[in-house]
């Protein structure tokens, strides 16, 4: 089992619930194992401003999966939560993005795979997660805890848990 990083988000429809499904259908317990999660956070928008906050949050898992394989079940999920690639534009709305932060300590350059992620270290929506479960962790040569200082994390929320709905 190796470690990695995953970061997800989104700004369309319920996303809450729709980022739960989406580590819900990422992690099956078997090929993803779901280590640990942040709290979801609501972040300003990025790149295009004129549209709706996101919620991101940042997961730890151990996969037996490649890099490769990884990222294709990461699109696979993104697929079957509704997010059409060919009709989003750049850093604009979207129901489930799901990006690799890290896998192990594992660097490389493909043409749709770079690890570790190269934007990672722009993102307070990103660090500002990945922080609560991630601290010590070195990305890069770097502590994640010193990365987040780093940026600027105005107008990030920390949400409170959804309440569990009561039982019947
Ligand atoms: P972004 O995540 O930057 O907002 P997209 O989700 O549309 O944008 O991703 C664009 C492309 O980035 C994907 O087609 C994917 O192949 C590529 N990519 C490169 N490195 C990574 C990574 N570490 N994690 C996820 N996607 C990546
Ligand atoms: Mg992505």
């Amino acid at each position: 089992m190796i470690e990695a990083l995953l970061a997800l988000g989104g700004n369309v429809g319920n996303s809450r619930v729709i980022l739960d499904r989406a580590v819900r259908l990422l992690c099956d317990g078997k090929e993803i194992r779901l280590k640990a999660r942040s709290s979801d956070y609501l972040t300003p928008p990025w790149g295009f401003k004129y549209q709706p906050p996101f919620v991101n949050l940042c997961i730890v898992v151990e996969t037996t999966l490649d890099p490769r394989a990884l990222l294709e079940r990461t699109q696979q999920v993104e697929l079957s939560l509704g997010r059409d690639r060919a009709h989003e534009k750049r850093n604009g709305p979207r129901t489930a993005d799901i990006d690799i932060l890290a896998y192990d300590d594992v660097a490389l350059d493909l043409p749709n795979l770079t690890l570790p992620h190269p934007r990672l270290f722009e993102r307070a929506f990103v660090l500002v997660p990945l922080a609560e479960i991630a601290p010590d962790k070195v990305i890069a040569g770097r502590r994640v805890a010193d990365a987040v200082r780093a940026v600027d994390a105005t107008g990030i929320e920390k949400l409170a848990p959804v309440p569990k709905p009561a039982a019947p």
